[in-house]
């Protein structure tokens, strides 16, 4: 991601990737970029500036395979690290709508090779799980304990991710119980998983839209319009941490 300077200060060596699933989630944020100019690929991404730093977005779709396309696209683009703004549900039982999870380690709950002794959760051949970056994890809870209401919790935890949207409280139960997820949702462990891949450094943070118990037909689309002023609040904190800008008002 970064080299370091002469005042030992890290510096950006190329623009910085920013991820999201839909469009809610990206829509605000590319209102912001100046110069704005499509990019085509197996992801179509934009470039431009978001307060003065060049940034490349990416709109990968739901899933995992949207996921790890976006990721290869913006390494190909030369992205210097990959954040993923976005919602997800609840797994944590002491969480709730509008609280934020940071990712500290990711898991692919739909991951299932125990038809050859792999634990469950587990890609054959691949890890266990994945850590994120250290400094854009970091960076990401910083940012994202100034973005939000001081009434939301803004915790780090494990993000288990699957192609399935979760709305059953035995299902969710489930993956808080073996992996001890406290958010679920379809891209993160498979962003994590091509990063890795790609040696692209990454984080994830998602604000909880639903319970992932059901009752998320109901609450999910009322909170993606809060979500994406989140999305785009945090996404142009972090570009400005991450660049040592300050964001315009
Ligand atoms: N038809 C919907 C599909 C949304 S899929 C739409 O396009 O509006 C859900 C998206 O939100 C995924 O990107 C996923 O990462 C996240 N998400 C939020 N709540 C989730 C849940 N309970 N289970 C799985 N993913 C969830």
């Amino acid at each position: 991601m970064t080299g370091s300077g002469p005042d030992g200060q890290r510096k950006l060596s190329g623009p910085i990737g920013l991820m999201g699933a839909m469009e809610s989630e990206v829509e605000l944020i590319q209102s912001y970029l100046v110069d704005a100019h499509p990019i085509e690929g197996p992801c179509p991404l934009v470039g431009g500036r978001l307060d003065g730093t060049d940034v490349l977005l990416a709109q990968c779709g739901v899933g995992k395979v949207n996921a790890a396309l976006a990721a290869s696209a913006l390494a190909q683009n030369g992205a210097s690290c990959i954040i993923f703004t976005g919602v997800a549900g609840a797994a944590g039982p002491d969480l709730d709508i509008g609280d934020v999870v940071v990712g500290n380690r990711f898991v692919q709950h739909d991951a299932d090779g125990t038809a050859f002794d792999d634990p469950i959760g587990v890609v054959p051949g691949e890890p266990r799980s994945w850590q994120p970056d250290e400094r854009l994890h970091t960076v990401l809870m910083g940012c994202a304990a100034r973005v939000f209401d001081a009434r939301r919790r803004v915790v780090s935890g494990t993000i288990a991710s699957g192609d399935q949207f979760i709305g059953d409280p035995a299902k969710v139960r489930w993956i808080h119980d073996t992996f001890g997820a406290l958010a679920v949702e379809m891209e993160g462990a498979a962003l994590a998983q091509a990063a890795s891949h790609l040696h692209v450094p990454f984080a994830v943070v998602r604000v909880l839209s639903d319970r992932a118990d059901g009752t998320a037909v109901t609450d999910f689309p009322a909170f993606l319009a809060q979500a994406a002023r989140h999305d785009r609040d945090l996404a142009r904190a972090v570009v400005a941490e991450l660049s040592g800008g300050v964001p315009a008002a």
